[in-house]
């Protein structure tokens, strides 16, 4: 899940207070541990939910198949009764967000049809951490623009977390996203960023995905972040539904939206929500790299 960042009075100043001025926590390796296994389990339940979208199921459906396999597995989904800064608590395992709705999209009975896009984000708290990851997935045939725009932005992602390396700073993450954006005009949302996490879903640093190399917070090992780029066909800018959650593009235009949570090592950025045959894979891929 993403954060707010355009907020004002006494809000704003408990947000400041919350995130802002608040000190990054550096994770023990035993934190670690349990930040890899919450990280596993959440990419299990973003996987299933991957294979479930086909045009014709609702997001409702979605939401019960994730809320029962955190629970299964002994894990709270995390989502569920989120009430930030007090808004009303929010009533789903998921954020379910179809088209123009970038984030906080609650999920429904409307079936989803061919041609949609929709964004996924979930996150579960399990033996005291979070796990929190995100998808755009197309739903059966989608056009040519929207299969770039997702592209696209899970480049995006995977350029963002590229910087997380050791001595890097928090800006060359939004700028790494913001540079890749701009080559395709698309809109970056502002409105609401990525985040430190760990025991808490939303920690110090906020992780704009826009900046610039050299500013912002120094990183250092044992930070864990969750990188989440949301980008539109259009316009940058947003607004929120009368539910008070769901986040929609000004100009009605598509969102995508994607998301990891990583941990900062010596040896460089380690995703942390991927499933073990993902894991393996990307090892895989990384010895083939250096041997071939
Ligand atoms: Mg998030």
């Amino acid at each position: 899940m993403s954060i707010g960042v355009r907020m004002s009075g006494v809000f704003g100043k408990a947000f400041q207070v919350l995130t802002g001025k608040k000190m990054i926590i550096a994770k023990s390796q035993k934190d670690l541990e349990k930040m890899r296994a919450v990280g596993e389990l959440i990419a299990d339940v973003r996987e299933a939910l991957r294979s479930m979208v086909v045009p014709g199921i609702t997001t409702l459906e979605l939401n019960a198949v994730a809320e029962k396999m955190m629970r299964d597995a002994g894990a709270i989904p995390t989502f569920i009764g989120y009430a930030p800064h007090g808004m009303i608590p929010f009533p789903f395992a998921i954020c379910a967000s179809v088209n123009e709705a970038i984030v906080h999209g609650f999920s429904t009975d409307i079936p989803l049809k061919e041609g949609d896009v929709v964004s996924l984000d979930m996150a579960c708290t399990y033996h005291g951490f979070v796990g929190d990851t995100a998808m755009t997935i197309p739903v059966g045939e989608v056009s040519d623009e929207l299969k770039q725009l997702i592209r696209v932005t899970d480049e995006c992602l995977a350029l963002g977390i590229e910087q997380c390396h050791v001595n890097n700073r928090v800006g060359d993450i939004g700028a790494a996203i913001q540079m890749h954006a701009e080559k395709f005009g698309y809109g970056i949302v502002r409105d609401y960023t990525g985040h430190g996490i760990g025991r808490s879903m939303h920690e110090a640093p906020q992780i704009p995905n826009y900046g610039r190399q050299g500013t912002k917070e120094k990183i250092r090992a044992g930070y864990c972040f969750a990188i989440e780029p949301m980008l539109n066909l259009g316009t940058h800018e947003t607004k929120t539904l009368a539910d008070k959650w769901t986040v929609v593009t000004k100009d009605g235009k598509a969102s995508a939206h994607s998301e990891h949570t990583l941990a900062v090592t010596h040896d460089g950025p380690e995703i942390l929500t991927l499933t073990k045959e993902q894991k393996l894979k990307l090892k895989k891929g990384k010895t083939e790299t250096v041997t071939a």
